[in-house]
C-alpha cells in the first residue's frame, strides 16, 4: 500500500495524469519544479514532464512491462537538490483499467561535499557546452566516464547545462528489477 505521506501521481491507460496527491506542490516548489504543481499537470501527458529522450524511452518500457505483467516494481533513483543527495524510490503499480499509480518516497538525504551549491539547467544553453546527466543516479558523463558531480572540482558556479540520459549501470539495474 502507498503511504499517506508519499507523493503520488495516477495515470490513465494513455499515460495522462489524472490525479496527484501527497505534499506534491510543496515538493515541486522546493525543487525548482514550479512547472509541475498539481494544477498545471492534471490532464497532461506524463511524458511532457520527463526530460531527455533516453529517459522517456526507459520510462515507457517500465510502464509497459508493469502493465503487461500486472505486477508492481520499486525503482531507486536520485533527485538531488543543489546541496544534498536525495535518495528516493518510485513504486510503479498497475491499477484497474490499465491505469498506473506512481508513488515517490524520499528515503534519505546526504549533504553534498561542495564549496557551492550545484545548479543544473536543461534548457536555454548552447548545445556544445552541454553535459549528459543520468536521470536515475544523477551522475555526469565526463570524458566517457560517469562521475558524481561532487567529485568534479572544475564545474562552473553558473547553472551547468545538462541533457538527461540514462547511464548503462542504471539501465541494467532497471532491467533487472522489472517484471518479465
Ligand atoms: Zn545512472
Amino acid at each position: 500500500m502507498t503511504e499517506p505521506d508519499a507523493l503520488f501521481c495516477r495515470l490513465d491507460q494513455r499515460n495522462r495524469i489524472v490525479g496527484v496527491g501527497g505534499a506534491w506542490d510543496r515538493f515541486a516548489l522546493d525543487n525548482d519544479g514550479a512547472a509541475v504543481v498539481a494544477a498545471r499537470v492534471l490532464g497532461t501527458d506524463l511524458f511532457v514532464h520527463v526530460g531527455g529522450e533516453p529517459t522517456r524511452a526507459l520510462l515507457d518500457t517500465v510502464l509497459w512491462r508493469v502493465r503487461h505483467a500486472g505486477r508492481s516494481v520499486v525503482l531507486p533513483f536520485r533527485c538531488d537538490s543543489p546541496d544534498r543527495e536525495r535518495h528516493m524510490e518510485m513504486t510503479v503499480e498497475p491499477e484497474p483499467g490499465e491505469g498506473i499509480l506512481l508513488a515517490y518516497r524520499l528515503l534519505r538525504t546526504v549533504p553534498l561535499p561542495l564549496a557551492a551549491p550545484l545548479r543544473f539547467s536543461a534548457s536555454g544553453v548552447p548545445r556544445g557546452r552541454m553535459l549528459f546527466r543520468c536521470s536515475t543516479c544523477n551522475r555526469l558523463l565526463r570524458d566517457g566516464v560517469w562521475c558524481e558531480a561532487a567529485t568534479l572540482d572544475d564545474l562552473p558556479a553558473i547553472p551547468i547545462a545538462v541533457s538527461y540520459g540514462v547511464c548503462g549501470e542504471c539501465r541494467d539495474m532497471v532491467e533487472r528489477l522489472l517484471p518479465n
